[in-house]
C-alpha cells in the first residue's frame, strides 16, 4: 500500500490546522502551527483570498484523511462503505475510520502518532484476540482484544508512548491495562464521542464526493 512519504508537517500548514501527525513534537513549541507558519507557498502577509464551495469541501475531506494517514483511494472506499451501510453517512464514515487497527493502536496509547501505530501493526507487534494481525486497515469489532506481541513488549518505542501517553487516559469507547500492555475496543463511538478531531464538518465531505 503506497503511503506519503513527504514532509508531514507541511500538510497541518496547508490546512491552516494541527492535525497530530507527529506525536510528541506536536505540543511543543517546535510545532509550525504553534509559531503560526503561513500555508506552503504562500506569502504569511498576504491577505486569504475567498474559497469556492469545493476549495472548502476538498479542504474538509484532505483534513480528515490525513488525519488518519490514508491515501485517497482508501479514503473513498471507506466513505462509498460510509453510503451503503444503514444509518447517517458521515458518522459511518468515522465510525469505520476509528475501527481501524492502526488507529486503535493509537487511541490505546501504544504509539505516540497514527503513522507510528500503522508501523508497529504492519512490522507484527500486534494481536487481536491473542492472534497476530499486520493489516493496518484491518477493522476491529466490539469487544475484540488488542495486545503488544509477547516478543514485543521490551520495545522502547511502545513503552514510551505508554508511559508518555497512558497518563492522559483513553477515549470512553476503548479500556487500557497499561501493565499487561493489552486493551479492549468496547463498542464504536458515536460521531459526538469522537471530540478530539476538532470541527471537522463531515456533511461537507459527503458533499464533496456526491458530485
Ligand atoms: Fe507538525 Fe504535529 Fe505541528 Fe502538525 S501538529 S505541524 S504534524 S508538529
Amino acid at each position: 500500500m503506497a503511503r506519503y512519504t513527504g514532509p508531514v508537517c507541511r500538510m497541518c500548514r496547508t490546512e491552516q490546522k494541527k492535525l497530530m501527525l507527529k506525536g510528541e513534537r506536536c505540543k511543543s513549541d517546535k510545532c509550525p502551527i504553534n509559531r503560526k507558519r503561513s500555508a506552503p507557498g504562500k506569502d504569511p502577509k498576504a491577505r486569504p483570498g475567498k474559497r469556492s464551495d469545493y476549495g472548502t469541501q476538498l479542504r474538509e475531506k484532505q483534513k480528515l484523511r490525513r488525519i488518519y494517514g490514508m491515501q485517497e483511494k482508501q479514503f473513498r472506499l471507506f466513505f462509498e462503505r460510509g453510503v451503503r451501510m444503514a444509518g447517517i453517512t458521515g458518522e459511518n464514515l468515522f465510525i469505520q475510520l476509528e475501527r481501524r487497527l492502526d488507529n486503535v493502536v493509537y487511541r490505546l496509547r501504544f504509539a505516540s502518532s497514527r503513522s507510528q501505530a500503522r508501523q508497529i501493526v504492519s512490522h507484527g507487534h500486534i494481536l487481536v484476540n491473542g492472534r497476530k494481525v499486520n493489516i493496518p486497515s484491518y477493522l476491529v469489532k466490539a469487544n475484540d482484544e488488542i495486545s503488544i506481541a509477547g516478543n514485543s513488549r521490551g520495545m522502547t518505542l511502545i513503552k514510551d508512548a505508554l508511559k508518555e501517553f497512558g497518563k492522559s487516559g483513553v477515549m470512553p469507547w476503548l479500556s487500557l491495562d497499561p501493565d499487561a500492555m493489552k486493551g479492549t475496543f468496547l463498542a464504536a463511538p458515536q460521531r459526538s464521542d469522537i471530540t478530539d478531531l476538532g470541527d471537522i464538518k463531515e456533511q461537507m465531505i459527503i458533499e464533496f464526493y456526491s458530485k
